[in-house]
């Protein structure tokens, strides 16, 4: 028998009791230091701090007890060395790539990103002298293909939005070793729950905190998890001195949301398979992806390199706007809202929304429709949901 000491824990319990610094008081609850700055004993206390030799907090734009709380039980989940939190899921993505490369660097990364992480990648990075090539990520050839002598790191989302396309996170992975660069895979459509990229060979990984994470609506943040060498020499200074960081107050609901994060992930999936298997079919639609049906294009890595499906499901229906409307309107349960991981069900019809910016001659090769729709399930109870989508059907 080992001593099962933290590291042994299973999610739950890291999830509630993982990264835990209690104050002199013994409270029960996590602590909200909502301080900006720390003060020293001495002057010879302050100068030790500032040199490293004793540790301890300085100014929270740096490192705040609350927000270390957080980042070390994403820690535990993830299965990281080591974390740091920021405001939002972009500042996130856009420190975790912006820090990685230098003028003269190149890019490749999955065509299917969230609308802002492929603002990053598209048109902020090429202002800066960083050179990007969008792939299809579902297919490993294409990201062989865009490798360059100057290419330093990679970058996917899986499942993506909105379509729910998956990479092959490992072969991508494996390509970046080959050619020296890195990996970044931003995680949130997953969620930690249901794939943990590092073990799959992945550099750096990047949540949004703000969908399943808080998953109660609340709150924007954002965590890049990775190993120490990799956090202290790349993103360390950057994320010092540009100051993404997040507030105590938002890392203390973000801990909340972890004590539960897997029975909410657990259940919502659950009912999302049901409704992907309901809508599968249903006269009224054309397509249902859903990965976790054996019918997902990509189901042989999905079987590969993720634990469970998801709480996303997508959606085609019959017909064009006129219909995804027509059946957006008469949902009374589901919300329509462009989020996604809440305990509240919401819909989102990408083509007028999301993905409005993009052209169509771009939003058909994401293979987003006018019937297109996305819906993230939540914690509704299933027959309620089930009855609400098939009575909007109905009047479609
Ligand atoms: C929401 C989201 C982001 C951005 O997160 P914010 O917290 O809104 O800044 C990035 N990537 C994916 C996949 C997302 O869903």
């Amino acid at each position: 028998m080992t001593d099962h000491s933290e590291d042994d824990w299973n999610p739950q319990t890291a999830l509630v009791h993982g990264g835990v610094q209690r104050s002199q008081f013994g409270e029960t609850s996590e602590a909200i230091y909502l301080t900006q700055g720390f003060v020293y004993d001495s002057a010879e206390a302050a100068e030790a701090r500032f040199k490293g030799e004793v540790p301890g907090f300085v100014y929270s734009r740096y490192a705040n007890p609350t927000v270390d709380i957080f980042e070390r039980r994403m820690c535990a989940l993830e299965g990281a060395e080591e974390a740091r939190a920021m405001a939002s899921g972009m500042a996130a993505v856009t420190a975790a790539l912006l820090c990685s490369v230098r003028a003269g660097d190149h890019v490749v990364a999955g065509r299917a990103l969230f609308g802002s992480c492929r603002w990053v990648v598209e048109t902020l990075m090429p202002r800066y002298g960083v050179e990007a090539t969008l792939v299809d990520g579902s297919r490993i050839e294409e990201w062989q293909a865009a490798v360059r002598p100057n290419t330093k790191l990679f970058f996917l989302e899986s499942p993506t939005n909105p379509t729910l396309e998956v990479a092959d996170i490992a072969a991508v992975a494996a390509l970046a070793n080959e050619v020296g660069g890195r990996l970044v895979v931003d995680n949130v459509f997953a969620t930690p729950m249901m794939q943990k990229p590092l073990e799959l060979g992945a550099h750096v990984v990047v949540y949004s905190a703000t969908k399943h994470i808080d998953g109660q609506g609340r709150c924007l943040g954002g965590v890049v998890l990775s190993d120490k060498q990799w956090i202290d020499e790349e993103l360390q200074d950057f994320f010092r001195h540009t100051g993404p960081s997040l507030s105590p107050f938002n890392a203390w609901t973000l801990l909340k949301g972890l004590e539960t994060l897997p029975l909410r992930v657990r259940q919502q999936t659950e009912s999302a398979a049901r409704i992907a298997d309901f809508l599968a079919d249903h006269g009224k639609v054309a397509r249902v992806i859903y990965p976790g049906r054996k019918d997902h294009p990509q189901a042989d890595i999905i079987a590969r390199q993720m634990s469970g499906g998801s709480t996303l499901l997508c959606l085609e229906l019959k017909g064009g706007k006129r219909e995804a409307f027509a059946f957006e309107n008469a949902l009374r349960i589901v919300k329509i809202s462009n989020n996604l991981g809440d305990a509240k069900s919401l819909i989102t019809h990408p083509a007028t929304t999301t993905h409005k910016n993009l052209s169509e001659e771009a939003r058909a090769e994401l293979g987003i429709g006018d019937g297109t729709l996305r819906l993230s399930v939540g914690l509704e109870h299933g027959d309620d949901l089930l009855a609400d989508i098939e009575r909007a059907l109905a009047a479609v």
